[in-house]
């Protein structure tokens, strides 16, 4: 149960006066959340200082300024279309006030003729008049001191001024409780942290742009109980597993080495080590639960298959969980020979599977006839059962579903998981979202592969594009060409791909073929397969060409609009080549005018195809949330902290909350009963369920 000392917090906007149910919507969008404490975690991004204010005469033009005038004269226009104008002077000089769309009455009230006002507002020269247009404030005298202050700027969205917000947020801060500290003395000394509800008011009232700095003590602070509550949350939650009794899955080897055998190709001296690391945490009596993170092409699928098969060995049943239907029929495929060598009965279950046949395949894996089994969110239906489901592996590429991995789990006793990631984490972020969860990296390539030449053109140049994608095709190498994504809906990305599949279609006739997310998925999978067997030689398509797609043949990856794209992703699509033996290369064409962070993202992808590297980058690039290339990534996203200025505190954090748990498991002490409002305080209920007597 939430303490009683957050209620004000927790309850909704429309609370606070003045905050009805319209202004509670705009509200909730824009601050991402319906409470008080919503409000109170919307953090200025700017400021403006009003504190300027001299004579009329000494004022100088496109500053903001606090004038003390007298109010002379109200000039009506003669035109709707012209402003409204008051006159008004002080002892050194005159400025005129001007309003469009003018309420006369409203202004007589507001600025009454022969009256001292004071007005706040940005101060401009207009046919060599001082003016000022729409003053952002108009008081009395009286106010003048108070007005001459440095006002916090607010995000804004449409509909919400900065005065409302600005309202709303005061509001809100004056419920602000005096919360017990739950931060270690020690650091908030060290670091010279104020107290949590001063760090909040100083975030709210920052005197200069210096205030606003994500390193401003208050800022940080604010940043590391956020950072605090999830690791503390992941803690509580990673103990509580590993307390959990895993089962002891060990293999003999003789399924595991009759596919070893069978393998065109060695091992990788990071793919055995990666296999012993996880037969060791397999075997070991608490659940696995490990992240395999590799390059695309690193060879993770034979890992996870032989992974498998340990479980097959020790008795029990494997899954392996594709985010996406044509993944799952590629791994299939990959897998089918080897299991057949090793004669362990393997099935592919999918959201096309229907009817008898879906029925015949659910008996098979009921009964343990079926060992392994292969496929997509299919799998998580209830009505699918396993004689003995002893592990599974999900193969996330960059999604992340941490709900439905436990779904698949609660279809066996004690799983042990393996989540297999294409997309590198950068270390501090797998700390947020897995906390310590172990990891195998593959960091070496299989060998034969040749490196990926990779060139950044303008999109000018596509007729010579177009030229080498001709050369290529007359050397008998296949073309991937990705079409730009379009922001504002799929309609658009479709279009622009149809339209450039029309256009290779006139140079190269039947040789190109088409693939987008509205195809239904046979017809996916028949293009899918004429470029796989050669039939076509390009294959344009929309994002939607999944990202684990394997055609060794295809060499060339050209990319339109490779601005449009997250560092992560480009790195993703260009994996789809350099896969045979043959020279590949990715062309990344790009329209300018490129902002900053586009050329930085383009010039990386030219220096380096080390995914690893290209993961930090692009956190430093971009901050978490959009690392993925995508928002609903499910990586927690942070209020308060941002990961790329305050990476620093994480580990702090990982640290501190494992102190904490070892000298207090159940958060009973005065200290804990504190780090139990800061869970409930960032909304991490679910683990504070995780204590005796939470
Ligand atoms: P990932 O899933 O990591 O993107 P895959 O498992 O699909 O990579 O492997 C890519 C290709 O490399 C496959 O064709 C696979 O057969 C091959 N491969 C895997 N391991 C090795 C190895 N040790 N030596 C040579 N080729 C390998
Ligand atoms: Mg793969």
């Amino acid at each position: 149960m939430r303490p009683e000392i957050l209620f004000p917090l927790f309850a909704p906007a429309t609370s606070l006066s003045g905050v009805g149910p319209r202004f509670a919507k705009l509200f909730e969008s824009l601050t991402g959340g319906p409470a008080v404490l919503d409000l109170c975690w919307h953090l200025p991004s700017g400021v403006i200082d009003r504190r300027y204010g001299p004579p009329l005469a000494e004022v100088i033009p496109g500053r903001i300024a606090t004038l003390t005038v007298e109010v002379d004269e109200h000039r009506a226009p003669p035109s709707k279309r012209l402003p409204y104008r008051v006159v008004c002077h002080d002892s050194s000089g005159s400025l005129e006030l001007v309003f469009f769309h003018a309420h006369r009455d409203y202004l007589m009230k507001m600025l009454p003729p022969g009256q001292t006002r004071v007005v706040s507002g940005k101060v401009e020269v207009f046919n060599d008049r001082l003016q000022m247009t729409h003053p952002d404030h108009i008081a009395p005298p009286e106010e003048a001191e108070r007005l001459k202050a440095v006002e916090p700027v607010y995000p804004l969205t449409a509909g919400l001024s900065l005065k409302v917000v600005s309202k709303a947020v005061h509001a809100a801060l004056e419920r602000l409780p005096e919360l017990p500290e739950w931060l270690d003395r020690g650091l908030k000394d060290r670091e010279g942290w104020p107290d949590w509800h001063e760090a909040l008011r100083r975030a709210h009232n920052p005197r200069d742009e210096a205030d606003l700095s994500p390193l401003a003590l208050g800022r940080r602070r604010l940043a590391y109980d956020e950072l605090l509550s999830n690791q503390l949350a992941i803690a509580l939650v990673r103990d509580r597993q590993l307390k959990q009794r895993g089962r002891v899955l060990k293999g003999d080897g003789h399924l595991c080495d009759k596919v070893i055998a069978s393998l065109p190709f060695q091992l990788t001296g990071s793919q055995r080590l990666a296999l012993a690391e996880i037969s060791a945490d397999m075997a070991a009596e608490h659940r696995m639960l490990r992240l395999l993170q590799g390059d695309v092409g690193s060879g993770k699928t034979v890992v996870a298959l032989l992974a498998m098969l340990t479980a097959v060995e020790a008795g029990g049943q494997a899954a392996l969980m594709a985010p996406t239907e044509i993944l799952a029929r590629q791994h299939f495929q990959t897998i089918e020979p080897l299991a057949q060598a090793a004669g362990v009965g393997l099935t592919l279950l999918t959201g096309r599977d229907k009817g008898k046949a879906r029925q015949a395949i659910l008996e098979k894996l009921a009964a343990g006839e079926t060992a392994i089994v292969v496929g997509t969110h299919a799998l998580f239906q209830e009505d699918v059962a396993f004689k003995d489901l002893a592990m599974v592996v999900i193969d996330e590429q960059h999604r992340f579903g941490v709900h439905q991995r436990l779904t698949l789990t609660g279809k066996g006793k004690a799983v042990d998981v393996l989540v297999t990631t294409a997309t590198p984490i950068p270390r501090t972020l797998m700390l947020t979202a897995y906390g310590d969860m172990e990891s195998s990296r593959l960091t070496e390539r299989p060998p034969g592969r040749q490196p990926i030449d990779t060139a950044t053109l303008s999109l000018d140049r596509l007729p010579e594009v177009i030229d080498a994608v001709d050369r290529a095709l007359t050397r008998g190498a296949q073309v991937y060409w990705i079409c730009p994504l379009v922001e504002e809906s799929e309609n658009s990305d479709l279009a622009a791909a149809e339209d450039r599949y029309r256009a290779l279609q006139q140079r190269f006739g039947e040789q190109v073929g088409l693939v987008h997310g509205r195809m239904k998925g046979p017809e996916k999978d028949a293009v899918m397969a004429r470029f796989a067997a050669g039939e076509t030689g390009v294959l344009v398509a929309t994002t939607v060409v999944e990202v684990g797609v394997d055609v060794p043949n295809a060499t060339v990856m050209v990319i339109e609009h490779a601005e449009r794209f997250g560092l992560a992703q480009l790195h993703q699509l260009r994996g789809r080549v350099g896969r045979g033996s043959g020279k590949s290369s990715c062309l990344l064409l790009w329209q300018g005018p490129l902002g900053e962070t586009a050329r930085a993202r383009l010039k990386i992808l030219r220096e380096t195809d080390d995914g690893f590297r290209i993961a930090e980058e692009d956190l430093r690039l971009r901050g978490a949330g959009e690392l993925l290339g995508t928002r609903q990534s499910g990586l927690p996203e942070f209020r308060l902290a941002d990961l790329a200025v305050h990476g620093d505190l994480l580990a702090t954090a990982r640290d501190d909350a494992r102190l904490i748990l070892d000298k207090d498991p159940e958060l009973a002490g005065d200290r804990g009963k504190a780090l139990r409002v800061l869970l409930y305080l960032f909304e991490r209920d679910a683990a504070v369920k995780y204590l005796r007597s939470g």
